[in-house]
């Protein structure tokens, strides 16, 4: 499903900045001793054919089933044993600091446990809380969690006002707070969706607004006043059309207002309406949830494990690696790095 089906593996600009954890800097050690690059290598050395799609963000030519057969093929070379279907119905620790994993198809033992169970979003995609259960087993905190990466929803009033917008996308500049983002909003049926969208909702909390600028490139006031000066005559609507798809001029114009020539028209009322293109506030009612949520936000608290290797300090061999921690990326291949690095970083110590 990844990457929409072509895995987008990892991104030419990762860095550390673009990952939200309540411990910023957990994440540096791992993505800077392997990093984007090291990952890029073993592609390149799988002879996997790739491309960079837009913001330096990797994807495979084909299908993501060539990064899963290469993991497959890894593993053969490393003697890796793959058991399907297997229930985990317990895990204790010894005495002896081994630990025990009862399952449904007999126990096992070890010295080294490392939790990669990922997060909550696609439950049936098989997610499950097992991560987060182990750590509190073990007397680690986790921080509670929330979908992120997620189409956010609207009140009924604004979802029946943009209804006939469904399937449109403008491209914009999606902010909150001090983080903005430049890329495609997407209208949906349910609400707001497209890759501005899903990088502000990692930001966004309920009950908050997020700014939508549907004019990126243009000071909407200043485009309008120097419409006014050269073509006085020309309606409202058909000046604004240039710049945006028609059905949205429909929607975001005031019907009576998209009729009139713009000479006719007040200083006040076209910076009215062009705060509604640079600056459209607008306050989601909710998000689409872990249903089609791409990452889960919180998680295993950062400060109980070795940023070096993945191990929890107080529990020696046991290790969590990739979502389950509270470490979440933007979206464009962010996420996959952090899995390979962090699961890089603890196979250096297990
Ligand atoms: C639809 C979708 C598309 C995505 N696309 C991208 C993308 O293109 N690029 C990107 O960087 N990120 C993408 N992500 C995010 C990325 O997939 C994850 O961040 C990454 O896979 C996390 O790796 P992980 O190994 O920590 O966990 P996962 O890959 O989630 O693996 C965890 C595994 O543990 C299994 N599991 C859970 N509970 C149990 C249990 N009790 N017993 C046994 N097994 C269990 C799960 O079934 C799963 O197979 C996408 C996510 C989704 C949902």
């Amino acid at each position: 499903m990844s990457g929409g089906g072509r895995c987008n593996f990892t991104n030419h600009y990762i860095n550390p900045d673009d990952y939200i954890s309540h411990n910023p800097h957990f994440c540096k050690s791992a993505l800077t001793r392997y990093t984007q690059w090291d990952f890029i290598d073993l592609v390149k050395r799988h002879h996997i054919p790739f491309h960079e799609k837009t913001l330096g963000q990797l994807f495979c030519d084909h299908k993501s089933q060539d990064i899963l057969n290469m993991l497959l093929r890894e593993s053969e070379e490393a003697c890796v044993a793959i058991r399907l279907n297997t229930q985990i119905e317990k895990i204790e620790k010894d005495s002896d600091h081994h630990f025990r994993v009862m399952t449904s198809r007999g126990n096992f033992h070890c010295q080294s446990l490392v939790i990669a169970s990922g997060g909550l979003s696609i439950p049936t995609m098989g997610a499950s809380p097992f991560g987060y259960k182990i750590a509190e087993q073990f007397g680690i905190k986790v921080w509670p969690t929330r979908a992120g990466l997620v189409p956010l929803t609207l009140h009924v009033e604004e979802k029946e006002r943009l209804a006939v917008l469904s399937g449109v996308s403008v491209d914009s500049w999606v902010s909150h707070e001090h983080m903005g983002f430049r890329e495609n909003t997407l209208f949906t049926h349910r609400g707001l969706s497209g890759p501005a969208i899903l990088q502000i909702s990692s930001y966004w909390q309920p009950g908050e607004a997020i700014v939508i600028n549907m004019l990126p490139e243009i000071h909407a006031f200043s485009m309008l006043k120097s419409a006014k000066q050269s073509y006085p005559q020309k309606q409202l609507k058909s000046i604004i059309a240039e710049y945006l798809p028609k059905r949205v001029v429909d929607v975001f114009l005031n019907a009576t207002l998209a009729e009139k020539k713009i000479a006719t028209l007040s200083h006040q009322q076209l910076e009215e309406i062009a705060n509604d293109l640079n600056a459209w506030s607008v306050k989601p009612n909710g998000t689409e949830g872990y249903r089609t949520a791409e990452v889960t936000l919180g998680g295993v608290d950062c400060d109980a494990i070795s940023s070096k290797t993945m191990a929890a300090l107080a529990i020696p061999g046991l290790f969590f690696i990739g979502e389950v921690l509270d470490v979440t990326g933007w979206l464009g291949g962010y996420n996959f790095q952090w899995a390979w690095s962090s699961g890089w970083a603890a196979g250096q110590a297990v």
